[in-house]
């Protein structure tokens, strides 16, 4: 029997760099995708395909899926990995960013599914996993487009999972906690783009960065976190909801018990929002 086709994209880095090696190794036949061809070109060498895609070009998202369903005749599992987050004060994103935001992290995952899915639903059978965040429960100051996109993306895939699953097809909401990537600079890019220097927040501009940075204070091991991520996905009955990586279980229960004005407080704190001078 031919080995299960997983199709990954955001594979430059990160998680979707260590999941592509962690199925690899498990024997699964990998397509890699990342914008740059070079930034995947050591993936390739091992044995894994790649292929160029930005997510955010549905034309090229089309081209792509038709090329790996002509040469691999099927594919088994789809990884919506690729995202980023877009950190600043909330009043002073442009509608132009927050559009971008919510291409990559959330419109191009259904793109991905919709163009899979039929190939996925002739065979009866197929494995979708979209890459959510815990910061898709419990928002933080300076990052309420990033966290507005998660949220988003955790209902789009909750309800996918209840629609797919009369044709055979499971999706998986994964919602990692801080996992060691390069999220933290790209945010620090978006953070450079956002605050301009009339910006309300300008006194406070550490207290963003450090909001940038967050994902990267503690975190797990991304090999880590791709090893216990496929360890939940290759059995029969995977969970609806799968959370991996350090405070991806206490932010969800001090969400669930905390009262909102007492984590607001703390929140405010914590991102230099008591401290501000006028
Ligand atoms: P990362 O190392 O920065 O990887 C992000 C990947 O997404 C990179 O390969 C990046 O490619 C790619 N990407 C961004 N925009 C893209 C686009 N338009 N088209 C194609 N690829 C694009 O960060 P990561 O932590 O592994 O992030 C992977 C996923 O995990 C994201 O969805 C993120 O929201 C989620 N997540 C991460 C954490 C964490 O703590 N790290 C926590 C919760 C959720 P380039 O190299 O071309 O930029």
């Amino acid at each position: 029997m031919s080995p299960k086709v997983v199709f990954i994209t955001g594979c430059s880095s990160g998680i979707g760099r260590a999941l592509c090696e962690e199925f690899h190794q498990r024997g699964l036949r990998v397509i890699a995708t990342a914008r740059r061809l070079d930034s995947i070109a050591d993936l390739q060498a091992k044995g894994i395909a790649t292929h160029a895609l930005d997510v955010q070009n549905t034309d090229q998202v089309s081209q792509v899926v038709d090329a790996v369903l002509k040469q691999e005749k099927s594919i088994d599992v789809l990884v919506n990995n690729a995202g980023y987050a877009l950190i600043g004060p909330s009043i002073e994103l442009s509608e132009a960013e927050l559009l971008l935001q919510f291409k990559t992290n959330v419109f191009a995952t259904l793109v991905l599914a919709q163009k899979i899915a039929p190939a996925m639903r002739e065979r009866g059978r197929g494995l979708i996993l979209n890459i959510g965040s815990i910061s898709g429960i419990a928002t933080t100051p300076f990052s309420g487009a990033y966290c507005a996109s998660k949220a988003a993306l955790h209902a789009l895939s909750d309800a996918l999972r209840m629609e797919l699953s009369v044709f055979g097809i499971k999706v998986v909401t994964v919602q990692p906690g801080a996992i060691r990537t390069r999220f933290g600079e790209s945010a620090k890019e978006t953070v450079a783009r956002v605050l301009k220097p009339a910006s309300w927040y300008r006194s406070v501009e550490d207290a963003i960065i450090s909001r940038a940075e967050l994902s990267q204070v503690d975190a797990t091991p991304a090999k880590e976190f791709a090893q216990k991520l496929v360890d939940s996905v290759m059995v029969e009955k995977p969970p609806p909801i799968i959370r991996i990586g350090k405070k991806s279980l206490i932010l969800p229960l001090l969400k669930k018990l905390v009262p909102t004005n007492t984590l607001d407080g703390i929140f405010k704190k914590k991102f230099g929002l008591m401290q501000m001078k006028f």
